[in-house]
């Protein structure tokens, strides 16, 4: 036995019949002096290829199926006109097969996976990261999704939630415990693995993480009242994200510092109990904002719950737990929440 299986061994008994049995993870896509390379872990493995000048990544193993890389050709919206059908997905946490198993019920891809949706829109609001063991087939799906979407006239948009945020800086505490064998594989840190020089890192700093879309604002956590102060600046508050993610130390100015914090849009929960905001400030907000609701993710409920007479939407219908979850639909004029079975049901104000 050589070392590293020995680590392998050690790590699955550590942490359980997930990487006891053999580890299987990929691609991850990185620099390597003048060239791109696409590794693997197969059966424990590492396998690596170098990338072709056609940018097109052939699976050796693992569930993500053939990409064509071009993070720089996805560009993230701080605005979308409002479109006839949408839907909103969030807090994934590594729960790739039913984020699939969802979005396949609901019409959204195909039985292959494939967008299906035609110009529909589909937003994904944040932690595809962290918790579940496929967070990395779970991003190359919404990448995939976010490429075919645009080739049908429809789109995809990720938003960064908290999550995404804390792995890229480098805070890997709620990581899945079968990435910190990965990475010792590939002999990176697991953040290093998304750094700037990678291709979903690349992508995922490039990602908004307020959108409005028509009358709709969404974003991870929500927007503290005191927005309702100030014009609702999305590009800048976008800017200022991606700002700080290509350079951390910005952490220290005072508004980036804000935006990042607990009243910052990726980690605010004042919509929900023990204190929730007063209606007239939800009211105050959304003329602001010149929107008729905000849609959020972030603070789980049972199911997606319509709040404030319809003025915020709870979408983390618990994904996470890698059983059950919802999507939010508009069509036809209307909201629902579409089930894993494939029904939808009218969304009732609370
Ligand atoms: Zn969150």
């Amino acid at each position: 036995m050589d070392f590293r299986h020995f680590t392998l061994l050690v790590l699955g008994l550590l942490c359980g019949p997930t990487t006891a049995t053999a580890l299987t993870d990929g691609p991850y896509v990185f620099q390597h002096g003048a060239r791109q390379e696409a590794h693997w872990i197969c059966d424990g493995e590492v396998q690596t290829r170098p990338i072709a000048d056609d940018g097109k990544v052939k699976p050796i193993c693992g569930l993500v199926p053939t990409l064509q890389l071009e993070a720089e050709k996805i560009i993230a919206a701080d605005h979308l006109p409002s479109v006839r059908r949408w839907a909103a997905v969030s807090d994934i946490h590594g729960q790739s097969e039913l984020l699939l198993r969802l979005l396949r019920a609901q019409k959204i891809v195909d039985a292959h996976n494939n967008w299906s949706w035609r110009r529909g829109v589909l937003v994904v609001v944040g932690d595809v990261m962290d918790r579940g063991p496929q967070q990395l087939d779970a991003l190359w799906a919404v990448y995939r999704l976010s490429q075919q979407a645009r080739l049908a006239g429809g789109r995809v948009e990720m938003l960064l939630g908290n999550h995404e945020i804390m792995v890229l800086k480098g805070d890997l505490r709620y990581l899945h415990q079968k990435y910190l064998a990965v990475a010792q594989l590939l002999g990176r840190s697991y953040d290093q693995l998304f750094a700037a020089d990678t291709e979903l890192g690349a992508w995922l700093r490039g990602r908004a993480t307020v959108l409005k879309l028509g009358d709709t604002v969404i974003t991870h956590g929500g927007l503290h009242p005191k927005f309702a102060d100030q014009a609702l600046d999305i590009a800048s508050i976008n800017s200022s994200f991606r700002d700080f993610l290509r350079q951390p130390s910005l952490q220290e100015d005072p508004r980036i510092a804000w935006l990042l914090g607990n009243d910052g849009p990726t980690w605010y929960r004042g919509y929900f109990p023990p204190m929730p905001a007063e209606s007239s400030q939800i009211q105050a907000l959304l003329k602001q904002a010149k929107a008729t609701r905000i849609v959020v993710g972030h603070t789980t409920q049972p199911h997606i719950r319509s709040l404030y007479q319809g003025g915020v939407i709870a979408i983390d219908a618990g994904l996470k737990n890698g059983q059950s979850g919802e999507l939010l639909i508009f069509d036809k004029g209307r909201l629902w929440r579409g089930l894993l079975d494939g029904r939808r049901e009218a969304l009732l104000q609370e």
